[in-house]
């Protein structure tokens, strides 16, 4: 389940390489930095490291973890990617081309629920101003049990007490 995209000018990949490329010491653009991105624009997701590391190796590809970790932190950088604190494992998710969105973290089957809501982005910014404050972005995860496993668990406290 995914919002609809937000037009953007530039391919993910060109937006990063003019990244690299801005650098005080403009770096290379390597073969496993292109596969990197290009899997995780494939489609939109929420995923940790070693998740992706993972999913690439079965997938086919040959990722080395230092490269992985810092290629993350560079596309976050770049503006490519955000981070999201879910816990003990850091999550990444795109950021460029898709639109600002709040999210229901369900804790026993990890769903990630997405949804724009306009008033918490009013409320935001209300704050912000109030405070003087130029805010570079926000994380805001609900945490708790989707509508499958509330069920379920209703269901299993039910049978319990038969
Ligand atoms: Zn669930
Ligand atoms: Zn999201």
């Amino acid at each position: 389940m995914s919002l609809p995209a937000v037009a953007v000018s530039q391919s993910p990949e060109d937006k990063f390489r003019e990244y690299l490329a801005s650098r005080a010491r403009p770096q290379r653009y390597t073969g496993q930095q292109r596969d990197l991105v290009h899997y995780i624009f494939s489609r939109h997701n929420h995923f940790d490291a070693d998740q992706l590391i993972d999913d690439m190796k079965r997938a086919g590809f040959t990722v080395s973890r230092a490269t992985v970790y810092r290629t993350l932190a560079k596309l976050v950088d770049a503006g490519l990617l955000r981070r999201l604190e879910l816990g003990p494992r850091t999550h990444y998710e795109h950021d460029y081309g898709y639109p600002q969105h709040e999210h229901l973290h369900c804790d026993e089957c990890g769903q990630m629920i997405e949804f724009q809501a306009p008033a918490i982005e009013a409320a935001i910014q209300e704050v912000c101003r109030q405070h003087h404050f130029r805010a570079s972005g926000h994380t805001f995860v609900i945490h708790g049990a989707c509508a499958d496993c509330t069920r379920a668990r209703v269901a299993k406290r039910r049978l319990d007490l038969i």
